[in-house]
């Protein structure tokens, strides 16, 4: 992913090789190509207004740094606005004072919430925590026993509808989760909940009723990199619709263009914490906005 992005951007940056100073039209054609090249990855057009209008001020303006050459100083510029959009600093999960901390993960159909909570899982029985997996995806056919898969991979338990935990209710099983995990002394609680192919009035009111049984200290909203354009919009109807502390990226691996889900911290204000990179639990790692503009900057 970003490949093309990284290729255009190494362009804009060559252009500029050998010059001695900036002239304003350096700028304006500098400004003009980054603007092109983000617009072609797909990222969205506020977020490149706001990224371009940056750049031109800090190109044009008062640091410029002796030290460096134009095209240095243009990469540092563009490296350290890329960092910005992406969150600045990296963001850590909130860990409940007492109680289970419950972490709620929603998204659409084929975002990679089941996969993301065995990752999650495995990430967190790494650093000593003891999660338990709640399945509350009961819309997709196999959701329950891929998530019993993915547990038993991680090595963390998983808490599955069956008579008495509330069959065919998912708010039901999400509180009995809870309960559980009080009871069996597990200090997280990742709670799965179902998605559809596209935003659904029904599907973000099951996941508010959720959210308001169970009241998490964190829901992920996990967002497939691949989707495109629909990233930005799928992203705002969640965040109206349930409303989410932190962004999961998935399928980073994947060679879309990946730009409008870098645009998704910009536009909903809130951090992207965790990326995924493959379908393998291990392929996962917490978002440091500074690695990936270092990735995109090549
Ligand atoms: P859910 O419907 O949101 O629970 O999505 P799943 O967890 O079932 O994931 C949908 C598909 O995407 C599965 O085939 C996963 O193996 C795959 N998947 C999930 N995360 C990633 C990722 O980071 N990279 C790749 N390449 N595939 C992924």
């Amino acid at each position: 992913m970003f490949d093309t992005l990284s290729d255009r951007l190494a362009g804009v940056f060559a252009n500029l090789r050998g010059k001695g100073r900036l002239s304003p039209a350096d700028v304006d054609a500098t400004a003009r190509e980054i603007r092109i090249a983000l617009l072609e990855a797909d990222v969205a057009l506020p977020v490149v207004r706001t990224f371009v209008a940056a750049i031109k001020q800090r190109a044009t303006g008062a640091d410029i740094s002796q030290a460096l050459n134009p095209a240095q100083q243009v990469i540092k510029i563009v490296n350290e606005e890329l960092v910005a959009i992406l969150g600045g600093e990296t963001r850590r999960l909130t860990f409940a004072k007492t109680g289970p901390t419950v972490i709620m993960l929603a998204g659409l159909q084929g975002s990679g919430k089941t996969t993301l909570a065995g990752k999650l899982a495995l990430w967190l029985r790494n650093s000593g925590h003891t999660p338990l997996l709640v399945a509350c995806d009961l819309q997709r056919p196999n959701a329950v026993t891929q998530l019993e898969v993915v547990g038993q991979q991680a090595g963390a338990a998983v808490f599955a509808p069956e008579p008495g935990n509330g069959v065919g209710d998912p708010v039901a099983v999400a509180r009995a989760g809870v309960d559980r995990a009080i009871d069996a002394h597990h200090d997280v609680v990742i709670v799965d909940t179902a998605g559809r192919l596209g935003v659904d009035a029904e599907m973000m009111a099951q996941a508010a009723a959720i959210r308001d049984a169970v009241q998490p200290d964190e829901t992920l909203f996990v967002l497939d990199a691949m989707i495109g354009q629909d990233a930005v919009t799928t992203a705002e109807a969640f965040a109206s619709g349930v409303g989410f502390t932190g962004v999961v990226l998935t399928k980073l691996d994947g060679d879309a263009r990946g730009g409008a889900a870098l645009s998704v911290r910009q536009i909903t204000g809130v951090p992207i914490m965790f990326a995924s990179t493959g379908e393998k639990l291990g392929d996962f790692d917490v978002f440091h906005p500074d690695r990936m503009a270092s990735r995109i900057l090549g």
